[in-house]
């Protein structure tokens, strides 16, 4: 099944609930059904096949996601832009990924005006808002073309998406994502979580990202996506209260925010189901006031765009016991393997390596995806011996429970003893003053490597260098803990909000490596 098969799932039974909700307009399934036909019919009655790349540059929006359901009914590749990266990391991606169709939303006119300069290969671009300053307006676009679009069969590894990877640790790669992956995507969160007819939605993240895109699995029960443009903290708390909001997906440092907030126990959380976090390393300290705060609805979700949103999943049932309590064990850890996946921690020999032993996460199945867009050297180091081995160091308790190490490339070496940033952070982040932390290599004369802390205080509190330090020390030894410590106002952020490691790198490596 496509996405597009569970949207016209949600046609067929339930056509008249809301399926959009945004703060201009609303659509039932119904409603939005003939918008997405006319999108469809009008790509092709433009010439476009199937197969074409079209990309969606655009705010959280209905008009989005119409676009978006659009182009899947036309059976064209969807390029996932996300709006919040730099014209230069769109203008890149457009070009090599063969953007033949951008819709694009007026309030990025400047940036399409600059994209359409540095990439003439691109064929149209359409205005989903009615003013744009490039291309057509969509009603122009749609003008004198069907309002029925008939889509073909779908056959075996056929490409749904060339989603970029997230860049957190280089330039962002494409990967071939095929309609069989994100179906089992559908298929792992539906063996995990209830997905009902009242199911409401809240899409904070970009559809580009799978914390976006999970909107798609409430088709199949005709459930309801409130869609919000900005990732505001308050306005979260808010649309959780008033639209009784029952699934979220966020990174960590949303829900950071979210907590750090003044205003966090002014709200009902109560209809939550599932607030999921992930996508990055999480606190578990912030998680433990998080399950405080929101109720037993925190899940976490680890993947990688290589494995779309989840490769494994912890709920609350994994974690806690009907009473509230916490085992704090399982909560530190990223859960079992979601639905169909077949996940396994793998030593440099291929081989499973004892439990409780550290190895490289591997997962393999429908899953995982096809590879990546004219890189064999890249797809050939990521796939090997039927597994997707994901660059993420992991450990597999004897009941089958898997803790994130840490990702391979974030290792610090430090005086020939391994460091991993993950565990240090986890410490510091018990600091009631810290809202976030990032633990990095530094060049040390003596050590090679010495381990920096950079961190960042809630708002109006204060701890000393000297505090996060020695709480290190005391839990960890001294060679874990961080021989400097830099505060910061804001860390720097990939476009989907995850830390950028390889950037605080660079202000401490520039002109050494
Ligand atoms: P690039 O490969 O271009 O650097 P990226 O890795 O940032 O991109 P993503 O695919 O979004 O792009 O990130 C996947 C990685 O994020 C995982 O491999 C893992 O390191 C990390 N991650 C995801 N979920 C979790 C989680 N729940 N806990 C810890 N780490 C996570």
């Amino acid at each position: 099944m496509r996405i597009i098969d569970f949207w016209d799932q949600g046609v067929a039974y339930h056509a008249d609930n809301q399926a959009f909700v945004d703060n201009t307009s609303k659509y039932t399934y119904g409603e939005a059904d003939k918008d997405i036909h006319k999108i469809a019919a009008a790509i092709h009655g433009n010439g476009f096949a199937k197969g074409a790349h079209i990309g969606v540059y655009a705010p959280n929006s209905n008009d989005a996601w119409l676009s978006l359901l659009g182009l899947m009914r036309a059976e064209g590749i969807w390029l996932p832009i996300n709006p919040r990266n730099s014209v230069e990391v769109n203008v890149d991606l457009s070009d090599r990924f063969n953007m033949d169709i951008m819709f694009y939303d007026a309030c990025f006119n400047a940036e399409v005006k600059a994209i359409a300069e540095q990439v003439p290969s691109i064929k149209a671009f359409v205005c989903i808002t009615g003013d744009g300053e490039t291309g057509v307006s969509l009603a122009d676009f749609c003008a004198g073309h069907s309002d029925f679009h008939q889509i073909g069969e779908q056959v075996d590894n056929e490409l749904a998406a060339i989603f970029p990877t997230g860049g957190t640790t280089g330039k962002s790669k494409g990967v071939l994502m095929n309609h069989e992956a994100l179906e089992t995507f559908a298929i792992n969160w539906f063996t995990h979580f209830k997905f009902e007819e009242n199911s409401v939605h809240l899409v904070v993240a970009p559809m580009t990202h799978s914390a976006g895109i999970m909107g798609c699995l409430h088709f199949m029960r005709g459930g309801t996506n409130v869609i919000t443009k900005h990732v505001d903290p308050l306005s979260i708390m808010q649309d959780i209260s008033e639209h009784k909001v029952t699934h979220l997906f966020l990174p960590p440092t949303v829900m950071y925010m979210m907590l750090a907030h003044e205003e966090i126990s002014n709200y009902d959380y109560s209809s939550l189901q599932h607030f999921v976090v992930g996508a990055a390393p999480t606190s578990v300290e912030k998680l433990k006031e998080a399950c405080k705060v929101f109720g037993p609805c925190m899940t976490e979700a680890y993947g990688q765009t290589e494995a779309p949103a989840a490769i494994t999943l912890k709920a609350p049932w994994d974690y806690m016991d009907k009473d509230g309590n916490i085992n704090e064990d399982r909560l530190a850890g990223i859960g079992r393997p979601a639905g169909l996946n077949m996940v396994k921690i793998l030593g440099e020999d291929g081989l499973e390596v004892p439990r409780g032993e550290a190895g490289e996460i591997c997962v393999k199945g429908r899953l995982v995806t096809l590879g990546y867009l004219d890189n064999p050297e890249a797809t050939s180091e990521a796939h090997k011996n039927g597994w997707l081995w994901t660059g993420d160091v992991g450990v597999m308790s004897d009941d089958g429970y898997i803790k994130i190490v840490d990702r391979s490339k974030d290792l610090i070496i430090t005086g020939g003893f391994n460091v991993y940033p993950n565990e240090v952070e986890q410490v510091i982040s018990e600091n009631p003053a810290v809202q976030e932390c990032s633990v990095i290599g530094v060049p040390d004369e003596k050590w090679g490597e010495s381990v920096k802390a950079v961190v960042q205080l809630k708002p109006g509190q204060t701890t000393t260098d000297e505090d996060v330090i020695a709480a290190v020390k005391a839990k960890l030894g001294s060679v874990k803990a961080p021989k400097t410590v830099d505060f910061i106002d804001d860390l720097p952020r990939s476009p989907n909000g995850k830390v950028m490691k390889a950037e605080l790198r660079k202000t401490y490596w520039s002109g050494k490596d």
